[in-house]
């Protein structure tokens, strides 16, 4: 009879505390954004690579997207924060290869980009050289009809184009 109590009160103690699975890990980095281009999460942008979870213990690994890019420490730190509260311990482990491709963008993550200004990359299968002489879209009108102005953007992710149509300029992502 009492063994049975024991039980049922540490049953219910188990369930007042309710486990954390890797898919609420992931709901989570979802709203990690993108320091340079904040309505992407680091999940759209293919840059969390893996989840896992030992008990509280969470290990996140990531691949950057552009080595170098001076944002990395700020995504490292808002993935731990995000991952502390949701109470548990979290390690970071930043993984180089294979590389990061901008294939690994979400189709999601793609719209976002596009509504932000910025052309989204095209997909390019690991054969980046089909990329070189693709045109550009306009991402406010759709216009194939672009002129690149500049290789190197505000940052190295980004090249600028100006649209002849719209004749507004604008980014792109750049393939890689
Ligand atoms: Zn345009």
């Amino acid at each position: 009879m009492l063994n049975s109590l024991d039980e049922s009160s540490q049953s219910s103690q188990e369930n007042e505390r309710s486990p954390i699975h890797t898919a609420d890990v992931w709901a989570a980095l979802e709203s990690v954004k993108d320091p340079e281009i904040p309505v992407i999460s680091v999940v759209e942008l293919g840059i969390v690579r893996d989840v896992l979870l030992d008990g509280s213990e969470v290990g996140v690994k990531i691949t950057p997207t552009f080595s170098g890019c001076p944002a990395l420490h700020v995504i490292i730190h808002n993935i731990e924060q995000t991952v502390l509260e949701l109470g548990c311990t979290v390690i970071v482990e930043t993984v180089i290869y294979p590389a990061w491709t901008s294939d690994w963008i979400s189709d999601v993550g793609r719209q976002k980009l596009k509504e932000f200004g910025l052309s989204p990359p095209p997909r390019h299968g690991g054969r980046l050289e089909i990329t070189f002489f693709q045109p550009v879209p306009c991402p406010y009108c759709d216009s194939l009809n672009s002129s690149i102005r500049n290789t190197f953007g505000p940052t190295l992710c980004r090249a600028i184009y100006y649209c002849n149509d719209c004749q507004q300029p604008f980014e792109q992502f750049k393939a890689l």
